[in-house]
């Protein structure tokens, strides 16, 4: 089977070193594979978008040498098929009208966050303003992480009913993921470990879509040394594309993989070539985080 794996960066600041690993990784894996790697805008939250984000993500990944597979998929042009799907899902949804202050006062803080209180469960219809939400079991809902291995949750108990569209119309990013994951035939998915206590509901969805689930790998957050998570939101250096070589290589070791200094390679391409061929995923730490420092 051809494997399709994906970078999804949102556009909500340039792309640091955390969401170059995420790149590379998907990247490596995909093309060691013979694979095709595919290009998605997460542009759905349009309030959080920072503009000339979209454009500079684009320019940045092609100057660090990536070469993605056909067009690029944005999601704020997928509304039509995100409403398709949570029509598919009418038996398995509700409507929530509980305002945040509600969720504060009557939801437990979980490992995973606020644990829906079921209020709404057995809410049938309202005029009023209203998020969506879909009805989870007890069920465990497990996969195997290529990199984290077997993972598991009860999606009731520990995370309970989640948003599939909020009350401002926008479709949740589980909802939209899953989607388009399928849409685009994704088969291969790598990508930060934060987002590994997000798989199970998106297994879940997958499950009641009647959709195939790719396999996924999720590979160590970057934390600086108080170990913050170098994110956009908390003002990581945007990447330096004077020193993409070396980037580019600390990127690699920190994935674990045996690679020569930047000096040792002539050309970008070489650079790729190279760690194409080596790409090892079981040599990628099996942990949530690692501090970095430049
Ligand atoms: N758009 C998400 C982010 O930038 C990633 C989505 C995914 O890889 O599933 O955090
Ligand atoms: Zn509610």
């Amino acid at each position: 089977m051809l494997t399709i794996g994906r970078f999804a960066p949102s556009p909500t600041g340039s792309l640091h070193f955390g969401s170059l690993l995420a790149a590379a990784a998907s990247y490596l894996a995909a093309r060691q594979a013979g694979g095709r790697w595919l290009l998605r805008i997460e542009d759905l939250d349009k309030p959080r978008e920072q503009p000339g984000a979209t454009a500079d993500i684009i320019r940045t990944l092609g100057e660090f040498g990536f070469c993605w597979d056909g067009e690029i998929l944005y999601q704020s042009q997928r509304t039509a098929a995100y409403q398709q799907a949570l029509s598919a899902l009418a038996s398995h949804t509700y409507p929530c009208t509980c305002s945040r202050k509600d969720l504060q006062q009557h939801a437990h803080v979980g490992e995973f966050g606020l644990i829906y209180p079921d209020t709404c469960r057995d809410q049938t219809h309202t005029d009023a303003p209203h998020a969506m939400r879909l009805r989870t079991d007890d069920e465990a809902v497990c996969f195997t992480d290529l990199i984290r291995g077997h993972y598991c949750q009860r999606l009731h108990k520990e995370v309970g009913d989640f948003v599939v569209r909020r009350a401002d119309g926008l479709f949740a990013y589980q909802l939209a993921v899953v989607v388009d994951d399928a849409f685009q035939g994704v088969n291969q998915i790598v990508r930060g470990a934060d987002l590994l206590d997000n798989t199970p509901r998106q297994c879940w969805l997958q499950h009641l879509l009647g959709y195939p689930q790719p396999s996924y790998a999720h590979i160590p957050l970057a934390v600086s040394e108080n170990g913050q998570k170098l994110s956009k939101q908390n003002l990581a250096p945007a990447l330096d594309t004077h020193k993409r070589l070396e980037t580019l290589v600390s990127a690699l070791h920190f994935l674990g993989q045996t690679c020569p200094e930047a000096d040792a390679f002539g050309s970008l391409n070489a650079f790729w070539d190279f760690a194409i061929q080596q790409w090892d995923m079981s040599k990628v730490p099996r942990v949530q985080a690692l501090s970095y420092t430049n």
